[in-house]
């Protein structure tokens, strides 16, 4: 045998995910774009995913409930919690004690979160403080436009929601930075330390109230137009979640328009693709569950984060509205025996930055979703690592399923790392791995992705719904 065809038989290399139909890949992805321009934040994305699922015949869990119905094969269910995470259903052949096939993905990001008593004014300007969201680079923050999303809760309790700085007509905010020329002192700081959380303050207003002898009056001026605008005073920002992101749609990068960036392809560049991938399926073998859920930018803690309970009661009420004479025994059986994918973003060689990557166990943007069987750091610490037995089913499947994929790491070994929601399901004692988008510039203000990266994870997340045994 030729040292060729040897090649060809015994060795492994990464291909490219540029195959076949590009015109799907970018048909895909002007979707994606419509919906990650429209949803910035947890609460845009449910409502928004909850108005699709419902055109596709999707119930609320509580309607069925209260009807004291029983679901059948081909029945969609979903159940939201506060409005931040929701979890999709729709009802297999099979008897859902058997396992289901899940994706679990998150639809918050990082971000810059609004305090309770943030308003004040200094320097010819009204500002908001900010207490950030999640792992950013500080000094990443200042110097754009950002938008303001969120609630406000006025004083007779009439909930205003709040989007500000997304359209054209729209102002936006801004957080100021130091002019280069006097900024010797903060240049040799290092970057950490360049730009503090309390230095990210939000200019909101700067004219001021008429009257020449009211205290503070561009603060009272901007509490006038909120006020105007929303019945609100400042008491009411006690009550209110209000969240500034940038501000902008996001858009195509390059001249061959293969790339996209926009701000929270993390983790929206997976979980757009795993609620697309689930609203087409119909009666399917095994019963199929997409969860969407918050808080995975500081640990998935809290009520809507994965280390809560909310899947486990939305499958709870699933099962006892699919079996007589429910038991914990039969949830317990369902989410044991379950397929899992945990879908969140990874990263990918940044040809900037080369001494970050170990190249053969690091993933390449354009080669296909990456499969990582573990993430955590320093010897795998808070990994779920997934089981070899496990990796070979969805290597067969993929192969089978034409979906181009990849392996991928967080950089090289002891340089940091990182983790997600799949050590929270595997608990469960399901079958759980990690698979994503490769991300170029995670957790910057504006992230960067590959289409083909993108459809390739659609792909996956379809091939995986359809895991029968
Ligand atoms: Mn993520
Ligand atoms: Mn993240």
């Amino acid at each position: 045998m030729k040292a060729k065809e040897l090649e060809e038989k015994l060795t492994y290399k990464r291909k490219s995910a540029w195959v076949g139909d590009k015109e799907e890949i970018m048909a895909y992805s002007e979707g994606y774009k419509v919906f990650l321009g429209d949803n910035k934040t947890e609460r845009e994305c449910v409502k928004s995913a909850v108005e699709l699922a419902r055109a596709k015949g999707f119930k609320n869990i509580k309607e069925v409930l209260k009807e004291k119905k029983r679901l059948q094969p081909g029945d969609k269910v979903y159940k939201e919690h506060h409005g931040k995470c929701l979890t999709l259903f729709v009802i297999g052949k099979q008897c859902i004690c058997k396992g289901m096939n899940v994706t679990a993905s998150h639809i918050d990001s990082p971000r810059l979160d609004v305090k309770q008593v943030p308003l004040y004014e200094e320097g010819g300007v009204a500002a908001l403080k900010t207490h950030y969201y999640g792992g950013i680079k500080k000094y990443q923050w200042t110097a754009l436009p950002l938008a303001m999303h969120g609630i406000l809760i006025d004083r007779e309790g009439k909930k205003h929601t709040l989007s500000i700085g997304e359209a054209p007509e729209d102002p936006v905010f801004f957080i100021s930075e130091l002019l280069i020329h006097i900024a010797g002192d903060q240049m040799a700081k290092s970057a950490s330390a360049a730009v503090s959380a309390e230095q990210l303050n939000v200019v909101v207003g700067h004219i001021p109230f008429e009257e020449e002898d009211a205290k503070e009056r561009i603060k009272l001026n901007t509490l006038r137009i909120l006020n105007e605008q929303f019945s609100v005073t400042e008491e009411d920002f006690l009550s209110a979640e209000i969240e500034f992101v940038p501000a902008g749609k996001p858009r195509d990068v390059g001249f061959d328009r293969g790339m996209i960036t926009a701000y929270g392809h993390d983790d929206k560049v997976c979980a757009y693709p795993a609620l697309t991938a689930l609203l087409e399926k119909e009666t399917p073998e095994r019963t199929c569950v997409c969860v969407l859920a918050d808080k995975e930018e500081v640990g998935s803690v809290g009520s809507t984060g994965l280390n809560g309970r909310f899947f486990e009661n939305a499958v709870s009420e699933v099962v006892s509205c699919l079996k007589d004479n429910y038991n914990d025994v039969m949830t317990k059986s369902a989410m044991e025996n379950s397929y899992v994918l945990s879908m969140d973003v990874n990263s990918c060689i940044d040809a900037n930055y080369p001494e970050a990557f170990e190249k053969l166990n690091s993933a390449v943007a354009g080669y296909g979703t990456i499969l990582t069987k573990y993430t955590g750091s320093r010897g795998k610490s808070g990994s779920s690592d997934a089981n070899g037995e496990y990796l070979y089913k969805l290597r067969t499947l993929f192969n089978e399923a034409k979906v181009p994929y990849q392996t991928g790491e967080i950089g090289k070994t002891d340089l940091g790392g990182g983790g997600t929601v799949a050590l929270y399901l595997a608990a469960y004692g399901a079958n759980v791995v990690d698979l994503g988008v490769g991300v170029l510039s995670m957790h910057a203000p504006y992230e960067l992705i590959s289409k083909a990266d993108l459809y390739a994870t659609y792909k996956a997340a379809d091939a995986f719904y359809g895991i029968n045994e």
